[in-house]
């Protein structure tokens, strides 16, 4: 059985002020049953980390440089974010493939690292609108985890979150069918390339998932959990996602 993961992905959100909801959260769950992870942005992720040192909370970075050090101004290795203190890092975005031009050799150059640095790659996939009313999505998702994922995994080191683009901060989510199709196929997409190793690797959901709908998308077949944005950036409203799984 694959390893449950709440994930929150606060995207470019968050001074040191918010700190204050991450602590919240250890207070909810002193605990938990499931793994809890808060990915703020970069400035934040020494401090988050230190802060919940010695709790059952971890934190992530949202993405990482393919390689470990050198001249790439601007950049964040995988080895610099777990020096401070992260555990896992979301990789291959959609909001990063379509800002910075990311492909899926890109982002299996950087699963790589991360992996090589200790990290739990979180690696994202999912199709356009476009690519869904195209009847693509299955092909499209298939391709995305073919070329993203390095050859051999380690499956306590990989966590793949399907995230529908035309879902993700719009409040539209796809139905139960839906997600429980694509999770599927990934799963016999997995199995196919790693065997048993894909039974391990927990496949979240992400796109406008809330307190209110998270339990029934957990309930869907091959849903380990979700990648959550808006809904990860206040205790309050995390807090329930994380007690629905
Ligand atoms: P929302 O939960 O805000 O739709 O964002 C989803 C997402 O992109 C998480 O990575």
């Amino acid at each position: 059985m694959a390893r449950k993961l709440a994930a929150g992905n606060w995207k470019m959100n968050g001074t040191q002020a918010a700190l204050t909801e991450a602590q919240a959260l250890t207070g909810m769950f002193p605990a938990p049953s499931v793994e809890i992870l808060l990915c703020p942005p970069t400035t934040l992720v020494y401090a988050m980390a230190e802060a919940l040192r010695g709790t059952a909370i971890h934190t992530g970075g949202q993405d990482c440089h393919a390689h470990a050090n050198g001249a790439h101004t601007g950049d964040t290795s995988a080895e610099l974010l777990a020096d401070a203190g992260a555990t896992h890092v979301i990789l291959g975005h959609s909001e990063r493939r379509a800002d910075h031009g990311e492909t899926d050799a890109i982002v299996r150059a950087k699963t790589q690292a991360a992996v090589a640095a200790g990290l739990v790659a979180i690696v994202c996939v999912g199709e356009t609108l476009e690519q869904r009313e195209a009847g693509e999505t299955l092909d499209v998702v298939r391709a995305q985890l073919q070329g993203s994922l390095p050859d051999t995994i380690e499956a306590d080191k990989i966590v793949i979150a399907y995230e529908p683009v035309w879902a993700i901060g719009t409040g539209k989510v796809p139905t139960l069918d839906q997600i429980g199709e694509v999770h599927a196929d990934m799963r016999k997409a997995l199995a196919g390339r790693f065997g048993d190793d894909a039974k391990m690797l927990p496949l979240l959901y992400g796109g406008s998932v809330k307190p209110t709908n998270a339990a029934e998308i957990f309930a869907v077949s091959d849903v380990d959990g979700a990648l959550v944005g808006g809904a990860s950036l206040k205790a309050d409203d995390f807090s329930g996602i994380i007690s629905a799984l």
